[in-house]
């Protein structure tokens, strides 16, 4: 699994920073989280390709967060994709697809499929589930938890060896949680031969936002979070009256969580050349914490791979 920073800006865009887009990649599927204007280039030059795009998860309908989606679907159509393409988002993004459409007047060659999100995971497949949780930003935003299932337990040879399980393929079918009987007619259970269930990888995407409760809970032992980290911690009150987080206050709420990880994003222009004072300011706190910058990669792998 890899997460791309595809843009990693405020409100206002630089040549460094582009508007906020972030792709979670796993096993040949993107899952984009926000769709900043100039997302689908951004995507061209991280040669991750636009047909794979499984779903884009819209945090709110702030200009910056949603601006990339026409340009994209015009895109999506001219390469006559054909699968279905899911959106989610807060109250309101439905309306805002529909006038995409209807205002461009353009027919998508492919079928979306929006969801405004209730309480309910927002996207559940036998490999992962994606949650949604409320965001404090002033208008109906979410956060994004994005969690693996859990993987089977380790294959516990000498334990198989001692049931009389022949090395071969009887041992893949207990891996694969299925029960097998041996020559002598006795049976054996994948319980009796796996460690416990490994944890899958978790990562939240929290932007933009006041570090709050929810995020503290949905990052809990998280992977990665994916904070706001919109401006340094002399500027609190601005912050504060626009909905955003420091650099500090990130780092506060990471090591609440317990988070592996976090890495700051959204970073204000105004802070143009000055990603070591955010580091210096977040690390004091957390010191597991990385800047995020346009094109930056991250490879997340089980721990115990
Ligand atoms: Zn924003
Ligand atoms: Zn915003």
């Amino acid at each position: 699994m890899k997460v791309v920073f595809l843009g990693t800006g405020g409100t206002i865009p630089t040549e460094k920073r582009k508007h906020p887009t972030l792709a979670l990649t796993r096993e040949g599927e993107v899952f984009l989280f926000d769709c900043g204007e100039g997302a689908q280039t951004q995507i061209f030059k991280a040669r991750l390709g636009i047909a794979p795009i499984r779903v884009i998860l819209v945090s709110h309908l702030h200009g910056d967060h949603v601006l990339g989606i026409p340009g994209l679907l015009m895109t999506m159509t001219q390469s006559n994709r054909s699968q279905p393409l899911s959106i989610i988002g807060p109250a309101g993004v439905s309306k805002w697809i529909r006038h995409i459409c209807e205002d461009l007047t353009f027919h998508t060659s492919f079928e979306i499929e929006v969801k405004e999100v209730g309480p309910e995971p927002v996207l559940v497949s036998s490999q992962y589930q994606i949650d949604a949780f409320p965001l404090e930003h002033g208008i109906p935003t979410l956060g994004y938890r994005f969690q693996e299932a859990e993987r089977p337990g380790r294959f516990r040879v000498g334990e198989a060896t001692r049931l009389g399980v022949p090395k071969g393929p009887l041992w893949g079918q207990l891996q694969a949680g299925h029960s097998v009987k041996l020559k002598g007619g006795d049976e054996v259970h994948p319980q009796q031969v796996l460690g416990p269930p490994r944890p899958g990888l978790k990562i939240v995407y929290a932007v933009d936002s006041r570090p709050c409760e929810e995020t503290v809970q949905a990052a809990s032992g998280a992977d990665l979070l994916i904070h706001d980290g919109m401006f340094l911690s002399e500027d609190v009150e601005k912050a504060k009256a626009r909905g955003h987080s420091t650099a500090t206050e990130a780092a506060q709420l990471a090591f609440r969580a317990k988070a592996k990880r976090l890495v700051l994003t959204h970073v204000s222009p105004r802070y143009r050349g000055e990603s070591n004072r955010f580091l210096k300011q977040a690390c004091k706190v957390f010191p597991q914490t990385i800047i995020a910058e346009d094109f930056m990669e991250i490879e997340l792998r089980h721990q115990d791979a």
